[in-house]
């Protein structure tokens, strides 16, 4: 018998890599936000944020073969590509954010920002929500709930609710929502001052993306940043779901909320693929940082991976695909809001730009979260040829991400792929 590729995926990277979907896709090729499997059968990608500017964009292949052609090397020789991507890319922030250290993935950057924070603070203390994702290094993996680190979890960290604008903390919307947050952040610190490490960060994703993006107006978080100033500590966004003009209205998640973050963090759709993420940080944070830890990356900040992020920087820009993102991103959010006129199982549509999606519900009286159907038509999507995936706090939420240059045409394809798809899935 013939091995298939998921029992060689298991014979040679072992057991519990992740994959999605019950009939996992074999992707042979991409181009714009079309994905083609290895029998030539065509998918929409709703999903994928890390072709940012759309599958194998043209500048961005070019930039790397260009670049890959004349040289690269590790990051300790002088090389004008990182100085010039780092201008470009400190650009985009407002004051007083104008320097970078580049990385390989959003995990290291993470893990860096947390050593940039202990390095200004002089405290360990880390406070997390409680369904977030910062990454997959030892430091980083103590902040997922979701997925415990099997030694237990460090002194220094600690974890608050996460926001939910559909099932507010305490039953309260808005503004007390706002100010519950607050309250459970202060009450963390003051268990990390306890225990004798003090507080050094609160870490968030502004657009609280693996937490299902609830629905949270600018100044939400304004009277958690006073808590967090008044202790002395410091915050970091985590920008690798939100940034780079995804949400639209703004380049960045924080901008968009109106966080006024201390470091912020991104990687994902930095460079369309290429591994390549980065820690910005005002000039005097990354002095702290750099007297306080010797740090050296050999991959980060190389001269085609920064080729490659300059392409794709670019391409955003040239391209006009913040607008895009803001345009299409409300007009697919009228399509499910449609939608949920007609199926009472979408409980509470949401999102900003092209990040977007419903919320399932068995009931919408009780809100009780229909967790094993988002599945289902997660899966009837993928068989419908169209990609996307759910998460958030109950897993019950559509998550709807797509390559930036999604068209209306492409967003007419996903909703009435979606309405087949809802009219033939049982509820239970
Ligand atoms: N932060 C957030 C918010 C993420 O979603 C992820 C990846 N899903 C990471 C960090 C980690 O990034 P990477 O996989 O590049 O290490």
């Amino acid at each position: 018998m013939t091995e298939t590729l998921m029992q060689r995926r298991a014979r040679l990277l072992g057991p519990n890599m992740s994959v999605f979907y019950e009939e996992p896709v074999h992707l042979v090729r991409g181009q714009g936000v079309k994905l083609w499997d290895a029998d030539g059968r065509e998918y929409l990608d709703c999903y994928n944020n890390v072709p940012h500017v759309g599958h194998c964009h043209p500048r961005v292949v070019e930039a790397i073969c260009q670049q890959a052609g004349t040289l690269n090397t590790h990051t300790r020789y002088l090389h004008e590509g990182i100085l010039d991507y780092v201008e470009a890319l400190t650009a985009t922030f407002d004051d007083p954010f104008d320097t970078a250290l580049l990385c390989c993935t959003g995990s290291e950057a993470n893990d860096v920002a947390l050593r940039m924070a202990q390095a200004l603070t002089g405290k360990t203390g880390v406070i997390a929500t409680d369904h977030t994702y910062h990454g997959n290094t030892t430091a980083v993996h103590q902040l997922s709930q979701t997925n415990p680190p099997p030694g237990g979890y460090w002194d220094s960290v600690a974890f608050v609710p996460a926001p939910d604008s559909y099932r507010p903390l305490g039953g309260v919307a808005g503004m007390a929502h706002a100010q519950a947050f607050a309250d459970a952040v202060a009450e963390q610190i003051a268990v990390l001052e306890a225990r004798g490490c003090g507080f050094s960060t609160l870490i968030l994703c502004p657009y609280f993306a693996n937490e299902g993006f609830p629905d949270l107006p600018p100044g939400w978080l304004d009277p958690v940043q006073e808590v967090v100033r008044k202790a002395g500590g410091v915050i970091i966004a985590d920008e690798v779901q939100p940034g780079f003009g995804r949400v639209g209205t703004h380049f960045w998640g924080h901008q968009k909320i109106g966080l006024r973050p201390d470091i912020v963090t991104m990687g994902k759709p930095m460079a369309n693929g290429h591994p390549v993420a980065a820690v910005v940080a005002p000039r005097d944070t990354m002095q702290a940082f750099r007297s306080r830890f010797r740090y050296f990356n050999t991959f980060g900040g190389n001269p085609v991976s920064c080729a490659a992020a300059m392409a794709t920087l670019q391409v955003v820009k040239d391209e006009n695909l913040q607008q895009n993102a803001r345009d299409v991103g409300a007009y697919a959010v009228e399509g499910l809001r449609e939608l949920a006129t007609r199926y009472e199982c979408i409980g509470d549509v949401r999102g900003a730009g092209l990040f977007f999606g419903a919320e399932m519900v068995l009931d919408r009286e009780t809100k009780e979260p229909a967790t094993a159907f988002v599945k289902k038509l997660s899966n009837g999507m993928r068989q419908k040829g169209v990609l996307l995936n759910f998460l958030g706090i109950h897993y019950n939420v559509l998550k709807i991400r797509p390559p930036m240059p999604f068209s209306r045409a492409n967003a007419d394809q996903l909703i009435e792929t979606l309405d087949a798809v809802l009219a033939e899935t049982p509820l239970a």
